[in-house]
């Protein structure tokens, strides 16, 4: 899909990270622009905060079905514009489409609360949307993420102005299309294509914006946060993570080495979910190592459209820079060892993309900055521990609280790390997985307020208090 914007318009080009081929054009929005959609959108918010529900349920199953058909093609365009393999974007498009279906079946559910008192009367709780809702998306899984909050925020009765990443727009913007089809008004849905520093600010600021949901990286969150503060919009932020997996020693050898490759090296690393540190604990790491190197060195790397391959290219050149200098940080200031990958692919088909191969750093110490700030690329850094209590007071010593898993069967061990672990999604036995049913979100620096489940539809009305005296 290369077709270039309204000619009047600025506009700037989207690349494939696998070969630096240009894949389409987007307009470069303005604050005029941003202005004119949350005007249009709460034109729209009067006749879509009064659709019936089921109305509501029906565009969103009919938009799931119509994406489901088109799955193939959607597909190609996100690997295209992000990089990842074809089987992953296969699986996104349908998470995309599973998690509309989602909020399509529980549109309506949470209308409200009634109660009866002598001194009050009739004590009525009504939720109601708030009105024009923004935002902000990254480009690392834009589809789901995408899904993530047109999904509540659409089946709630509001209307939404949407600005994706200004190096992976293009799924999101023929997402959109597929929901105009099914019925959705254009007016309901607008999305503002630009630069963070323009749109994305300008969304975070204005006045006319109930609330903001952003994810990305914590420094912008927090700028978001500090913007949206001035207009008191509702914030909801799902920033970056450094997600430990604990490996004990009754784990299941097999399942976790394959649990650690596929939870770091699913999307080249470029998860905020991804595996980014392991602890194992020392009596089965050399075991564990050994495995998770065969299973890495496995790994087809390559071209996502080409079939067979297991992992893309990182998604910018600059930021494959920033994974390939903590990498050679951690080995100079001997924090760790290369036992696999770390270097920067300068030969053949690789060498055209912004290629890395899977990286296992050993004996990795835990303070290292590779440990400590989210690595967003295929680096799998290992630790080994002696004992529980100290692999979770390990898993606990970032500025993150987003996701971290404990590989074991033993009851005692599995009530402890869930107790103890600060994460807002805790894994037992698996990774990275993560259904639209329950909720998403992190501690501490990995963000404010939750995604997913019926909490996010939650976030996005309102409750008004009716007291009526018979
Ligand atoms: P980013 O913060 O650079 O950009 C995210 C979005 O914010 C983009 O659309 C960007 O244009 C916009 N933006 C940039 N500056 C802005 C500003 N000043 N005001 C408003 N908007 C602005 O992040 P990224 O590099 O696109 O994504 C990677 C980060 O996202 C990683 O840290 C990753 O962990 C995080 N992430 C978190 C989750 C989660 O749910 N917790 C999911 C995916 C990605």
């Amino acid at each position: 899909m290369i077709s270039k914007p309204d000619q009047r318009q600025d506009s700037f080009e989207v690349h494939n990270p696998a070969d630096g081929n240009l894949v389409g054009y987007v307009s470069r929005g303005t604050q005029d622009d941003v202005d004119d959609a949350i005007r249009i959108s709460w034109e729209a918010f009067r006749s879509w905060s009064g659709t019936e529900p089921l109305d509501r349920s029906k565009i969103l199953f009919f938009a799931a079905r119509l994406v489901r058909e088109d799955q193939k093609e959607l597909s190609q365009l996100l690997t295209r514009e992000q990089g990842k393999p074809i089987k992953e974007s296969m699986n996104e498009i349908a998470g995309f489409a599973r998690v509309l279906e989602y909020y399509a079946s529980i549109t309506g559910t949470l209308q409200g609360d009634y109660g009866f008192s002598k001194n009050y009367g009739h004590m009525m709780v009504v939720r109601q949307p708030l009105g024009v809702c923004a935002a902000i998306i990254p480009w690392n899984m834009p589809a789901l993420i995408m899904g993530w909050k047109t999904g509540p925020v659409l089946a709630a009765g509001n209307t939404m102005v949407l600005k994706p990443s200004s190096t992976a727009p293009l799924t999101c913007i023929a997402l959109a299309g597929h929901l105009y089809r099914a019925g959705l008004p254009e007016s309901v849905l607008r999305i503002v294509t630009g630069s963070g520093g323009v749109v994305g600010q300008a969304l975070a600021r204005h006045p006319d914006i109930r609330s903001i949901s952003f994810t990305g990286a914590v420094s912008t969150g927090i700028e978001v946060a500090g913007n949206a503060a001035q207009t008191l919009k509702k914030t909801v932020l799902e920033l970056g993570g450094s997600d430990a997996m604990i490996v004990c020693k009754d784990a299941d050898p097999e399942a976790a080495a394959k649990g650690a490759v596929s939870g770091r090296f699913f999307n080249c690393g470029q998860t905020c979910t991804s595996i980014k540190r392991v602890f194992v604990d020392s009596a089965i790491c050399t075991p564990f190592v050994r495995r998770v190197r065969e299973l890495a060195e496995a790994l087809i790397i390559g071209d996502g459209l080409t079939g067979g391959v297991d992992m893309g290219p990182v998604h910018t050149g600059s930021q494959r820079e920033n994974v390939h200098s903590l990498v050679q940080e951690t080995v100079n200031n001997d924090q760790g060892t290369v036992l696999s990958g770390g270097y920067i692919p300068d030969t053949g088909a690789l060498k055209g993309g912004n290629f890395y191969p899977p990286t296992i750093l050993t004996n990795v110490d835990p303070d290292a900055p590779v440990m400590k700030e989210e690595v967003f690329g295929p680096v799998l850094p290992v630790s080994s521990f002696e004992t529980v209590t100290e692999a979770i007071d390990l898993a606990n010593s970032t500025r993150f609280g987003l996701g971290a898993s404990i590989w074991t069967h033993d009851m005692r061990t599995i009530s402890q790390a869930t107790r103890d672990l600060d994460a807002g999604i805790v894994w037992v036995n698996q990774h990275l997985r993560i259904p639209p049913e329950v909720p998403f979100g992190g501690m501490k620096f990995s963000g404010l307020g939750r995604e997913n489940g019926r909490y996010a539809l939650l976030q996005y009305l309102e409750e008004k208090t009716i007291l009526i005296n018979p």
